[in-house]
């Protein structure tokens, strides 16, 4: 399989139509995926806010004060007040915001970005509802590729930052090995990949973090194969057990 940027996007503003750059600068197969970065759809919706369009909130003015004794830097209480409108549970507030946003993924500080904003906006939100932009790009292009949607986070557990899958069309969220067989004959009882994930960690390495300009790339040639597909990335707070660990839990310092 190859994975490619495509060249030459512009700085994307609100109200662009990010399906026809990307034809302009490209030839999509209907059996490419194009993965985006979440930065660039949210330009075009015009996701854009400034923190003064938050005025903060006791709740937000009390995170914030409790962030910023843990850190000694300043916290902008309405930051904090962007981020409780845009999510629909705090799992942790401290030492860093952990929510849970409208659309199910849960991220720091509800995803929101300070850096490649562009223009003079505070503030770049998550787009609102990212599988509904995937469809809406993929019914807009020629060809009719898979469309993966993409935000870079940090995890539990292990260092470092990664893309991962927020939104998705035209490509199931997992590809599900339950009932495959190993090469012992065993039976598979809970392997569900999730390749939308996978796929966007593979486009991150080419789109990079920084000034690259390359918020878009495809992958070529990858095969989902002869298997069972789901489109469920997010897991229900019934099943979903570190979530609720969390709720229980309270942070006591470094
Ligand atoms: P995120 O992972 O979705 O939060 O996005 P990043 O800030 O990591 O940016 C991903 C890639 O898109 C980087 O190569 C950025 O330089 C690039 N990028 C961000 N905004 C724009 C834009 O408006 N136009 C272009 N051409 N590239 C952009
Ligand atoms: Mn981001
Ligand atoms: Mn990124």
């Amino acid at each position: 399989m190859d994975v490619f940027a495509v060249p030459g996007l512009p700085e994307v503003r609100p109200g662009d139509d990010l399906a026809a750059l990307v034809k302009e600068r490209t030839d999509l197969r209907d059996d490419d995926v194009l993965v985006v970065a979440s930065t660039v759809v949210s330009k075009a919706e015009g996701r854009l806010a400034d923190l003064e369009d938050f005025p903060a909130g006791p709740r937000a003015r009390e995170i914030a004060d409790r962030l910023a004794s843990i850190s000694g830097d300043e916290k902008d209480p309405r930051f904090a007040q962007a981020v409780l409108e845009e999510s629909t549970e705090l799992l942790m507030e401290a030492p860093f915001l952990l929510t849970a946003t409208k659309f199910g993924h849960i991220g720091v500080n509800a995803g929101i970005d300070r850096s490649n904003v562009g223009g003079d906006a505070d503030l770049l939100l998550l787009p609102e509802r990212p599988s509904e932009s995937a469809a809406r790009i993929r019914e807009a292009l020629r060809a009719d590729p898979g469309v993966v949607v993409t935000d870079t986070c940090g995890r539990p557990f292990r260092h470092g930052q990664r893309g991962v899958a927020i939104g998705w069309d035209g490509v199931p969220a997992s590809r599900d090995w339950r009932g495959e067989t190993d090469r012992d004959g065993h039976e598979l009882a809970v392997t569900v990949e999730s390749v939308v994930d996978e796929l966007a960690s593979a486009a991150n390495l080419v789109t990079g973090e920084g000034d690259d300009g390359l918020p878009v790339a495809v992958v070529r040639d990858w095969e989902f194969g002869d298997h069972g597909g789901s489109e469920n990335l997010y897991r229900d707070v019934d099943g979903d057990f570190v979530r609720q660990a969390l709720r229980g839990w309270e942070f006591a310092g470094h």
